[in-house]
């Protein structure tokens, strides 16, 4: 298999590898599959379990590469916990698939995970390799996590000093081996400039051996389509029918993901795209128009998006009468996100958090007629992560997972530095 950019400059093609280990296309686009297999569904009749049903999908995306050996123990080590399907109420086809159950509580630790295991075996020998990641909330605590053990491999994770939460910011300051923290004193979007900056500087960039760990990389990506494809081949097997998903969104690497397990076959029918107060999507898809905007901050922090990074990559899969693509979107702002919480803890004994309580609010406001479906919710977030949020809404504490009091007994370090790239650079390199 092959890969092109979104771009496609030059019509050069990639391969898989080599897109993971470079994360942004060289032309300033995303990297895509040049084609879709075509998997029929008895291709997956021996496949059971997640591990085994994700390989089965990712081989044709890996065929002909230095990494398809390695592909079933990449496999072992990103899908080594379970993303359940339980029923929500008692309509007998109404789901939710929970990706929270791995070390860092989001469905973030799949893709960094398999993108940690797949840069191990990508270094080359002797080279130095650093993976930069700027974050506000999950994505720095999964691929700290992830890279923790990496042998060789160095990651420094962004973050605005003083402006994430406590468990956000021991989760993202407590991972040792190659791992740093920077506190930055600065905001969100300074970070996120300054590993740009870095990744500008080629002196720096080939010094360092720097890769990017956000989802714009197919590493993380990808791998998202397995439990897609094990929670669509469960609903098929029990009711003989395509699952409907709604999916959390802010850049859109989740919901890619879901949207591509449909084009290589999975039987999944429509995709809604729940977003927080950030309209974009819903507007685009209301209008036509792509507008990206400044992000406006929202409960669900892990989804305040103005301008989703894998916009492009979606947009291959709508055709011209959007309706017609099976794809939409709807925003949810925080007086209804919270109001869902509420509601959906007295009706069903769910908690959700902020993030996954946009889906359940956009599933409870489906017809009759579409209901006669069956319909998944994602779960992104464990609500542990967001319990200022979630426990004055449902009256009581969300019991601590055990990953989380692990996190929690870890010992804390972040260096502190200025926005500038000397002070990066410097940090890195000791
Ligand atoms: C990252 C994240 C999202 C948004 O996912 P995208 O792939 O960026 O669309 C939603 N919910 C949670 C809890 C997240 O951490």
């Amino acid at each position: 298999m092959k890969y092109i950019t979104t771009r496609n400059e030059g019509a050069e093609t990639f391969a898989i590898a080599d897109a993971i280990r470079q994360g942004a296309a060289p032309d300033g686009g995303l990297f895509i599959p040049a084609s879709f297999p075509s998997l029929d569904i008895a291709a997956f009749d021996n496949a059971d379990g997640l591990k085994a049903i994700a390989e089965t999908l990712l081989a044709p995306f890996f065929e002909g590469d230095r990494l398809a050996p390695d592909l079933g123990a990449i496999c072992a080590s990103a899908y080594n916990f379970p993303a359940p399907l339980k029923p929500v109420g008692d309509d007998g086809k109404t789901y939710v698939l929970e990706l929270f159950h791995g070390p860092t509580g989001a469905f973030k630790d799949y893709g960094a995970r398999f993108l940690a295991a797949a840069m191990e075996r990508l270094r080359a020998p002797g080279a130095p390799l650093t993976v930069l990641a700027a974050t506000s909330g999950d994505t720095g605590g999964a691929v700290g996590g992830a890279f923790e053990d990496k042998e060789g491999v160095h990651v420094g994770i962004l973050f605005p000093k003083g402006r994430i939460s406590p468990f956000q910011e021991h989760q993202l300051t407590c991972w040792r081996g190659g791992v740093k923290s920077f506190a930055v004193n600065a905001d969100f979007d300074a970070c996120q400039a300054l590993v740009k900056q870095a990744f500008a500087d080629k002196a720096l960039t080939e010094e360092l051996g720097l890769t990017s760990a956000n989802s714009i990389n197919l590493g993380r990506l990808m791998p998202q389509m397995g439990y897609y494809a094990e929670s669509a081949l469960k609903i098929w097997r029990a009711h003989g029918q395509k699952a409907n998903y709604i999916i959390p969104t802010g850049n859109l690497g989740n919901a890619v993901a879901c949207v591509w397990a449909r084009g290589a076959g999975l039987p999944i029918g429509k995709v809604i795209l729940a977003t927080n107060a950030n309209k974009t999507l819903e507007e685009f898809f209301a209008t036509g128009a792509y507008e990206p905007r400044p992000s406006v901050a929202t409960l669900a922090n892990a989804m305040d998006v103005g301008a989703p990074n894998n916009f492009d990559r979606l947009k291959l899969f709508l055709t011209d009468d959007l309706a017609a693509s099976g794809v939409s979107a709807a925003s949810v702002d925080d007086a209804t996100i919270q109001a869902r919480i509420k509601t959906d803890y007295a009706a069903y004994d769910e908690v959700w958090c902020p993030h996954t309580a946009t889906a359940a609010e956009i599933l409870a406001s489906l017809s009759d007629e579409e209901r006669a479906a069956p319909w998944i919710i994602a779960a992104t977030a464990h609500p542990y992560k967001f319990r200022e949020t979630v426990e004055p809404l449902i009256g009581r504490d969300v019991d601590c997972p055990p990953a989380f009091r692990a996190i929690l007994d870890r010992e804390a370090h972040a260096e502190e530095i200025t926005a500038d790239l000397g002070s990066l650079a410097q940090g890195l390199r000791r």
